[in-house]
């Protein structure tokens, strides 16, 4: 983004006049785990000694010598200090006074449960890490996961971790396509899947998709299946391949010691979601990231001993391995697993676990919090929600009509909202409020976490005033942060560390506003250029998220002769709202009215439902294909190919033309 112009500014300004603020109450700061405002200062003078302090709350086989050596880019935390993630997240708590604390509390979508305490967690770890290494598995060794979010996924991962194999999971909602190029990228020996999983009251066939992917794995040797579905699906086994969980690991001995493991040895390689692009095998290795981890869940979600977390999002992203499996572990959490959609059996699943279980921190991602504004207020009425004490969201902007929606009907206008901006790259939350001492704003993620330097860049890489837009960059080594991509260090490189040297460039735009807070942009990609202003995508779909008639809107900027970009708006209405041209003048007119006449959209266009990552993300470069008439680029990583295809079709039908 270039150095703003006037009239630019002058509307960058408008924007950045959120007047809503939320400062803390008294009552929660007196309570909160981090509460002095001096962590931001003792943190930026010295970072290495505050991570150092931190890591004092890690068991060590053998301390470090050095915090950070760092050759950009290249980074080593805690060099020459050994650990195992899996005796800091289960041991050390199976033989402490949380022995019988519960661990896991799991939920299944058909409405069994189950909890593990962390002793039986060890027991139950220790048998699959002894079942991996009777199939041969080493140190070293990568293992691939395929599975649904039952108790046995995060079980698999950390029996991994504790016999230092590297684990690359796969997302249950992934097709075999995907399965396939992901074992092959990481040369996986073993795969664990399952037959089935549940999804709406339907089987997700994982075990033939997984059939289907090793076709064409020739470093797979073994696979183990779990078996949660039973009789209700086929499942075929390959003698001599395929192994039963319940006869391999129920069997295995359940005593397994960890296997010390080097600061940077690899703890597992995770594929990005690719909204926009191939994915890229992220790369993290273990002291480092169990530090990120570990002390981001304790001072944002503000953790107490007692407290049940739930994390929504699927172990399949990055968001399940640091925030569902290893930070709360680490702290010795109890961790809330669900394992189904949040409409089964009907729209009030999620807040009837809430209430069941007295969930106190909860963590999910805006898309979820824009579906539940669809389906209306009156859902988390019906239960007691007074359990919940903080609030969290990721993966995307929020729009802050949802930030505000989420405050009054969930939070019931009483807990913090935690707005975290984090990457698959960055492993841990980087920018982000703490609870206890950061008045939040609708749709800002507000400051970097203690110890972590952000800055909004322009092309040149002058670092952009207040109300200027550029490019995020994180202008310091993290302990979280990745070391590489898997198998491609050359392009680790290039497309993170090349454009401003030293500096890592998230691909993300931002604006800084007069509070030095975070407004993200959303990706560089997804900034529109109309008539010379650089619009961003997201403040358009807020605009449009704003209209009382608008459930979701994802926007992009379409080729147009005379204004460089044009804006074009996919929009899907609430329930019981009928699409007319009226309402399409009226939509377009808010947008005008809430950022100016330049952001007014050329074209509305609606539609019943918008295309997404299988995390849940919209994937407006689709949206750019269609627009402009092109074919449809890379498309294995959306959540429902049909539905892209049917706008395709609609779009074209209705004629919508330049
Ligand atoms: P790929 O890199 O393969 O295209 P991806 O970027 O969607 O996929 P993730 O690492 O899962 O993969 O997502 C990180 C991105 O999500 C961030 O770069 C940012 O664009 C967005 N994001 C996450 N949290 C927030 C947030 N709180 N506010 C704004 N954007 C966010
Ligand atoms: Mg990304």
């Amino acid at each position: 983004m270039a150095e703003p112009s006037v009239s630019q500014r002058e509307r960058l300004e408008a924007l950045l006049e959120e007047k809503r603020i939320y400062p803390p109450s008294e009552e929660f700061r007196k309570q909160a785990n981090w509460s002095d405002p001096a962590v931001y200062e003792r943190a930026r003078k010295d970072p290495e000694a505050f991570w150092a302090a931190e890591a004092k709350n890690l068991d060590w086989i053998k301390r470090w010598d050095k915090v950070l050596e760092w050759k950009a880019p290249w980074a080593r935390w805690f060099v020459g200090g050994k650990l195992n993630v899996t005796h800091n997240c289960v041991d050390r708590h199976a033989a402490s006074s949380r022995r019988n604390k519960a661990a896991i509390i799991w939920e299944g979508e058909p409405g069994d449960s189950r909890v593990l305490t962390f002793e039986m967690l060890q027991r139950e770890v220790n048998k699959c890490a002894n079942a991996l290494k009777s199939l041969g598995v080493k140190k070293g060794d990568r293992v691939a996961i395929y599975m649904g979010m039952t108790p046995e996924l995060p079980i698999a991962l950390l029996a991994c971790a504790k016999i230092g194999a590297p684990h690359s999971v796969v997302f249950g909602g992934f097709s075999a396509e995907s399965l396939r190029e992901r074992i092959n990228d990481a040369q996986a020996k073993v795969l664990i899947t399952a037959d089935g999983s549940w999804r709406r009251g339907g089987v997700v066939p994982l075990k033939a998709n997984a059939d289907e992917a090793l076709k064409g794995t020739p470093s797979i040797s073994k696979v183990i299946v779990l078996r949660r579905i039973g009789d209700k699906t086929p499942c075929r086994m390959e003698p001599g391949r395929d192994l039963w969980w319940h006869e391999l690991v129920d069997h295995a001995s359940d005593r397994c010691e960890a296997e010390p493991m080097d600061s940077e040895d690899i703890l597992y390689i995770l594929y990005t979601s690719g909204t926009t692009g191939k994915p890229k095998g992220v790369v993290h290795t273990s002291a480092g990231y169990l530090l990120g981890v570990s002390v981001t869940h304790r001072a944002i979600f503000d953790v107490k001993e007692n407290d049940i977390y739930w994390c929504t999002a699927d172990i399949g992203w990055v968001t399940g391995h640091s925030y569902i499996v290893y930070g709360p572990l680490a702290n010795g959490t109890t961790s809330l697993i669900y394992e189904g959609s949040p409409d089964y059996p009907d729209r009030g699943r999620f807040w009837e676990i809430v209430a069941r279980y007295g969930v106190n921190i909860f963590y999910t991602a805006p898309t979820a919090i824009r579906t539940f504004m669809r389906w209306g207020k009156e859902w988390p009425e019906k239960y007691d929600l007074s359990s919940l004490r903080v609030l969290g969201t990721v993966g995307e902007p929020i729009n802050p009509e949802a930030w505000v929606w989420y405050h009054q009907h969930i939070g019931r206008e009483r807990c913090p909202i935690v707005d975290t901006w984090w990457q698959t790259e960055t492993g841990m939350i980087m920018i982000t409020p703490l609870p206890g001492l950061t008045a939040t704003k609708p749709g800002s993620a507000t400051k970097p976490f203690p110890g972590i330097e952000a800055q909004v860049l322009d092309e040149k890489g002058q670092p952009v005033g207040p109300g200027g837009g550029g490019y995020l960059v994180l202008t310091r080594p993290w302990p979280a942060m990745f070391r590489t991509i898997y198998g491609d260090p050359e392009r680790y490189e290039r497309q993170y560390w090349s454009r401003y040297p030293g500096k890592y460039f998230t691909g993300d735009g931002a604006k800084l506003d007069q509070d030095g807070y975070f407004w993200l942009l959303g990706r560089v990609d997804d900034v529109m250029n109309v008539s010379g202003h650089r619009i961003s995508t997201f403040e358009v779909e807020s605009a449009l998220v704003d209209h009382p008639c608008v459930a979701e809107a994802a926007v992009i900027g379409k080729t147009h002769e005379v204004k460089g970009q044009g804006i074009a708006g996919f929009v899907t209405l609430k329930e019981n709202v009928k699409p007319s041209d009226d309402l399409k003048k009226e939509l377009r007119e808010h947008v005008a009215k809430k950022i100016g006449a330049l952001a007014r959209p050329d074209d509305i266009f609606f539609a019943s439902e918008l295309p997404k990552t299988r995390s849940a993300k919209i994937m407006r470069r689709l949206l750019r294909d269609i627009a402009e008439g092109r074919v449809l680029g890379d498309t294995t990583t959306l959540a429902d190919p049909g539905v892209v295809a049917k706008l395709k079709q609609q779009y074209e039908e209705e004629g919508i033309v330049d």
